[in-house]
């Protein structure tokens, strides 16, 4: 984040919803300092500090968001209503059409809206990713942003995908709020070569490995004729799986690959909403997955296919479909579903030590939430958990903060204009749009 030190916070007397790990919600002051908690309790000391009144405010951590491919804002809409084989169609014919102009102008309006939504950390896989880079350091965002890896004879970047990922990772290595990563998109788009690669480029440079893993029966199916295994099984077997990986939607898998993922340490980033929009079938074995060791976060995926960055929505219908999918009620409780929006989020992203709740030392990454919302009646302190996993609108959160500083005061941005982002991409997506009939 560039600039001095922020002025010291207190937010006073408010409800704090700590998900330290006794998940206790206290009625407590929150200090903040140099980018950190440094007091969470009665009695925070407010020397130096701006001081807000918090007894109408709940302090939550900031949501982690991770699998998104925020840059593709301007395509919200334009591919609805078909299944993941005609959605990558239309897709694929309008992102080989995208520039770097319009990447950024597309991440500019996603991270405004993640961030209006109480998200401050998210996990990205794009190309471009420099452009999604300075709309999240610009706005102020936490950004684990993923270069888009495949064949080299499968790609519409420009040069060859793993070299374009390895100059990325050199340019923003060692940022303090966009960490870098390398991302294979999914098998049907990458070789055996490509999945080594990128796992040695991600290992050479000690970051993550972010793709997608056995969305649709479709890409299993394919890749089992294709190579004799199933994805996870095939990862598995050419020796790719490892800790440090976040595979999204990991919808179709069995026994064995699901004993694999979790013994070899793989996060998931489960996405309920575009899993059911696009029809992939299938429900991820959430339940599964976690009993077998893996740590599962929660991801929006982009506006194309979920439409909502929303991770308070995401947390909805993750609790609903798991329920009834499996005629049991209390599966994915209100307190895990915020579990898998906030600390299961920072584990995967390798960052459980610094990110995901309100404790002292921990990255000053939180929202402060209207408890006089309609969506949070009645604010009892013991339903506060209940209403943010099934109740509660983005519009309730009112401000947002990342490392201390302030990203978002009463539902405005604080350091770019909405307005001026919405014409920018008003107008990119009228170019966009008109591509997206076969020529
Ligand atoms: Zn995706």
């Amino acid at each position: 984040m560039p600039g001095g030190a922020a002025t010291p916070l207190v937010v006073a007397d408010a409800l704090v919803v700590t998900q330290d790990p006794a998940r206790r919600v206290v009625r407590a002051d929150v200090r903040v300092e140099d980018g950190r908690f440094v007091h969470v309790g009665a009695g925070a000391p407010r020397e130096g500090a701006e001081v807000v009144d918090g007894r109408r405010f709940a302090v939550v951590p900031g949501f982690v968001n991770a699998h998104t491919h925020v840059a593709m804002a301007p395509l919200r809409g334009i591919a609805d209503d078909v299944d993941l084989g005609g959605f990558l169609e239309t897709l694929f014919r309008v992102d080989a059409k995208r520039a770097e102009a319009d990447v950024e102008v597309g991440a500019r309006a996603g991270v405004a809206e993640m961030l209006l939504g109480g998200t401050t950390s998210f996990l990205d896989l794009y190309y471009f990713e420099d452009a999604v880079a300075r709309a999240t350091e610009s706005l102020g965002a936490r950004g684990f942003l993923g270069w888009a890896v495949l064949d080299a004879d499968k790609t519409t970047q420009h040069g060859v995908p793993l070299d374009n990922a390895a100059s990325f990772l050199e340019r923003w290595k060692g940022h303090a709020t966009v960490e870098p990563l390398v991302a294979p998109q999914g098998v049907y788009v990458c070789s055996k070569e490509t999945w080594l690669g990128a796992r040695e480029l991600a290992e050479r440079h000690g970051t993550l490995l972010h793709y997608h893993l056995s969305e649709t029966r479709r890409e299993v199916h394919e890749h089992e004729a294709k190579s004799g295994r199933r994805p996870a099984a095939w990862l598995e077997e050419i020796g790719f799986l490892g800790p440090r990986q976040v595979a999204a939607h990991a919808v179709w898998l069995t026994g064995e690959e699901i004993a694999a993922l979790g013994r070899r340490g793989v996060g998931i980033a489960h996405c309920p909403s575009s899993n059911l929009k696009l029809a992939s079938g299938g429900v991820a074995p959430v339940v599964e997955l976690q009993a077998a060791g893996a740590t599962v976060g929660l991801g929006t995926d982009s506006v194309a296919s979920n439409n909502s960055l929303s991770m308070l929505r995401e947390m909805h219908v993750a609790g609903l479909v798991q329920k009834n999918q499996r005629w049991d009620a209390s599966v994915l409780s209100a307190q895990q579903l915020l579990d898998l929006a906030t600390v299961d989020g920072a584990r995967i992203l390798g960052r459980a030590t610094e990110l995901g709740s309100i404790e002292v030392g921990k990255r000053a990454d939180f929202s402060l939430v209207r408890l006089d919302h309609p969506t949070l009646a009645p604010a009892r302190p013991e339903a506060i958990v209940s209403h943010l996993a099934y109740a509660m609108s983005d519009e309730a959160i009112d401000s947002v903060f990342v490392d201390g500083r302030p990203v978002v005061r009463g539902r405005r941005l604080v350091r770019a204009d909405w307005e001026r982002i919405r014409e920018d991409v008003e107008r990119a997506a009228e170019t966009l749009w008109a591509g997206r009939a076969p020529s």
